[in-house]
């Protein structure tokens, strides 16, 4: 369990963000959540959490904008003293092929999924540092390492964030800190609602479990790999994805 535990989860409003709250603060932990701009959601999901008798609380902020971030994280480590249980969740999509994709399209793709996790990760370091159970959790994707056509952008990102976590592993190791990657697979949210129709089939028939996963799926092992019992696992790749990469 993670009673009194202090927990920071990016895109937390909605999708596999929002089951990681609720599994967090159903465990025990106090959370607070970073929304982009869907303030009904993010109230929704934050009084949902609450009621596990958990101190719950939103923060708006674009964390692909650094300085925001920054003004954000020092909130958060004001309000809530601590932070033990960082999750990089937030993230975008854009695909379109690499022959029709602009500048904007890539951009935009690094900046939240790429960039975002590592300002926030940056900005929330010293407070995860001072935690003697810091556990930073990041949610990459099965693009990242099997790739996926229309997702150049995104799977770069993603991929990024695999070298990011486990320069960071071996960086903060020496002070008890994990850092791990989650690559989910294809999980019904309203991110896969925009994928068109022939890339969501085709994705479809890529699992051997032949059913798409649930936010749930993702949130329970981010419980896993916050809790206690995973404080000996550190630059790990775990793939939550119904077996589509094996
Ligand atoms: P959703 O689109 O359902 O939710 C995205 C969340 O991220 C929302 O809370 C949104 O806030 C927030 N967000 C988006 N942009 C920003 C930003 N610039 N700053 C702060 N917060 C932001 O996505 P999913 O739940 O499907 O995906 C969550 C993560 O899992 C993503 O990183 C995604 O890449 C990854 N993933 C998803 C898969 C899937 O099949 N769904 C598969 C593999 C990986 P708001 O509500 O305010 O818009």
């Amino acid at each position: 369990m993670l009673r009194g535990r202090q927990a920071v989860v990016t895109g937390g409003s909605r999708g596999i963000g929002r089951a990681i709250v609720l599994e967090l603060a159903r465990q025990g932990a106090d959370v607070a959540l970073i929304y982009a701009g869907q303030a009904e959601a993010a109230e929704q999901t934050r009084s949902e959490a609450a009621s596990f008798g958990v101190r719950a609380e939103a923060y708006q902020c674009d964390v692909s904008d650094w300085d925001q971030a920054g003004a954000m994280c020092q909130a958060i480590v004001a309000d809530h003293g601590r932070v033990d249980i960082l999750v990089n969740n937030a993230g975008i999509v854009r695909d379109k092929l690499l022959m029709r994709m602009t500048e904007a399209d890539f951009d935009q793709v690094i900046a939240v999924d790429l960039k975002g996790s590592v300002a926030v990760t940056r900005h929330l370091l010293h407070a995860l540092l001072r935690s003697p159970h810091g556990r930073i959790i990041t949610i990459s994707s099965v693009a990242a390492v099997m790739g996926n056509v229309g997702q150049t952008n995104y799977a770069a990102a993603k991929a990024g964030l695999i070298g990011f976590t486990k320069s960071l592993a071996r960086e903060v190791a020496g002070r008890g800190v994990t850092c791990n990657v989650i690559t989910p697979g294809y999980i019904a949210t309203d991110l896969t609602a925009e994928l068109s129709q022939p890339v969501a089939d085709r994705l479809a028939g890529l699992i051997p479990l032949k059913r798409l996963g649930s936010p749930q799926d993702v949130a329970a092992a981010v419980g896993f790999l916050a809790s206690d019992a995973a404080g000996y696992i550190t630059g790990e790749v775990l793939a939550v994805d119904g077996g589509m990469w094996m």
